[in-house]
Formats: C-alpha cells, structure tokens, sequence
C-alpha cells in the first residue's frame, strides 16, 4: 500500500480506527473524517498516527450533507491529490420496533448509512477512478437477514449491497473494484449498549461463539483494498463467526 492514500469515514470509531492503523502497518497514506461532533478524538488518533510517522490528516464533515462533502474532497484533492482506496465506514443506530420508530429515526439512519456513501462515494470518483481505485463499503449481516428493531439500520444496509453490485457494474471497465463486506456484531461503541441478555443470545447462535474484534474486520477490509483482490468485484462477503450460517 505503499504511498497509496486511503479515505475512511467514521474514522473515529471502533471499526474505523483499526482499519486505519492496517492500512497505515501497510504504508498507506491516511484521510481520515469524522462528524465534526467526533473532532476531539479524531485529532487525538491523527496525531498519534502522525508521531508514529504516518502521513495522515483529518477532515470533519457530515457525510449525510452533500455539500459539506464537497467541502471536504475539495481539501482532500488539494491535500493529497489522489484517493486510491475509499471505505464506506460511518455508520449510526437508531433502534425502535415499527410501530414506534419516528419519521426522523428513519431518516436519519437512512441519510448516514446510506445517502452519506452515495455523498461520499460521487464526490470522490474524480479522484479514485484514474488510479483504478477500489471502494469498500461496510454493510452488515442485518441487511440480508433483517433484525428486530432496526427496519431503518436494516433498509440502509440492504441498500448498501444494492448500491455495491451496481457500481461495481458501471465501474468495472474502468478497473475500480467496489465490493461490501458484512460484519456480524463486533465489539465497538455501537454493540455496547446491547443488553447482556441479547448478547447472550446472538453469542449462542454464533458458531465461534463469540463477537469479532475490529482488528478481525480490518483485515478483510485492507485486503479488498490492496492488490491481491484485484479480481475480486461485486462480491458481498460476510465476517461474522458463523452467525448466518
Ligand atoms: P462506531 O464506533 O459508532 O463508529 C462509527 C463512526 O461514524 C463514529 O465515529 C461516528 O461518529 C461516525 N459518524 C456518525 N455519523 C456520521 C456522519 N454523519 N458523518 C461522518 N461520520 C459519522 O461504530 P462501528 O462499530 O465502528 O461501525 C462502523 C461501521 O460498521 C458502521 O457502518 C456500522 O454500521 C458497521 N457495522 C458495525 C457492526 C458492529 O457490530 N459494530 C456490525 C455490522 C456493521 P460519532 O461517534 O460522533 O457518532
């Protein structure tokens, strides 16, 4: 990954923050962004990086508002001119069963998860598709399966794959591979919360019997960036121990 730069939204998160660290062990250069609410900690794992000796910089925006995305691959091109790897990686929650889920918890989760890669995705072709570059968008098992409470997270998810097969249709004469993989529940931030009970549960119907660690998914997601799955496009794999077999 030598000198290639790397874009990853949600880069201050669980998932995003152990991609980062794979792409940047591999010689990557990093653009990281993050929600501006985020920016503390953001900063914070940027200059760790940055010590470290990894060429990496930070860029606030709301990937779910269009122009602020704009914004930010405007600095983005200025800043390092090129993008060879973009990760679909931000992600939200908004759970309620149906009958109690607002038209806002709807929106919201459908702007983030799946407008936000749309936003992200268009506003970064100009830089990504002269390299041949590769896209890996971040789904989840719950968008083939469905899960209670999440119709909204669910919908997104699902549409990600959609979204995934599509461009890697109209890109592929290009050379850009677009490929989604689909984490089973990982421990981040987002699975915190869920209640023992559940995690019980979803522990027992997981074949390995536990829940993945970030580092487990950053490892798929650094290989479907690099060259040795330059024949790999389309695909939707999944990564969760088992959980949907
Ligand atoms: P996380 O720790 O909550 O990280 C998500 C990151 O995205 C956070 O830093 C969050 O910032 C940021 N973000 C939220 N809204 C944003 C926006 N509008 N623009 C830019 N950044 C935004 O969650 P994670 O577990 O690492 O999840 C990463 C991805 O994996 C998500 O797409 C998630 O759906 C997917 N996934 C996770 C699991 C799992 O078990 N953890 C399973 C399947 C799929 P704030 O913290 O400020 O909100």
């Amino acid at each position: 990954m030598k000198d290639k730069v790397v874009l990853i939204t949600g880069a201050s998160g669980g998932i995003g923050r152990a991609i980062a660290l794979k792409f940047a062990k591999r010689g990557a250069k990093l653009a990281l962004n993050d929600i501006s609410f985020a920016e503390e900690s953001l900063k914070e794992f940027t200059n760790q990086l940055q010590r470290d000796g990894v060429e990496a910089q930070y860029f606030l925006a709301d990937i779910s508002n269009f122009e602020d995305v704009e914004r930010m691959m405007s600095a983005i091109g200025d800043r390092f001119g090129r993008i060879d790897v973009l990760v679909n990686n931000a992600g939200i929650v908004k759970d309620r069963t149906m009958a109690k889920m607002t038209k806002d918890e709807w929106q919201k989760v459908i702007d983030v998860n799946l407008t936000g890669a749309f936003n992200v995705t268009k506003t970064a072709l100009s830089l990504l598709v002269p390299n041949q570059g590769k896209i890996v968008n971040i789904s989840s098992v719950v968008g083939q399966s469905g899960n209670f409470g999440q119709v909204n997270y669910s919908a997104a998810k699902a549409g990600l794959l959609g979204f995934t097969k599509t461009l890697s249709k109209e890109l592929g004469k290009l050379g850009v591979t677009v490929n989604a993989v689909c984490p089973g529940f990982i421990e981040t931030k987002l699975t915190e919360d869920i209640p023992d009970e559940f995690k019980t549960i979803v522990k027992r119907l997981t074949s390995l019997g536990r829940f993945g660690k970030p580092e487990e998914l950053a490892n798929l997601v650094v290989f479907l960036g690099s060259d040795e799955a330059s024949f790999i496009t389309g695909a939707i794999i999944n990564i969760d121990g088992g959980l949907s077999i």
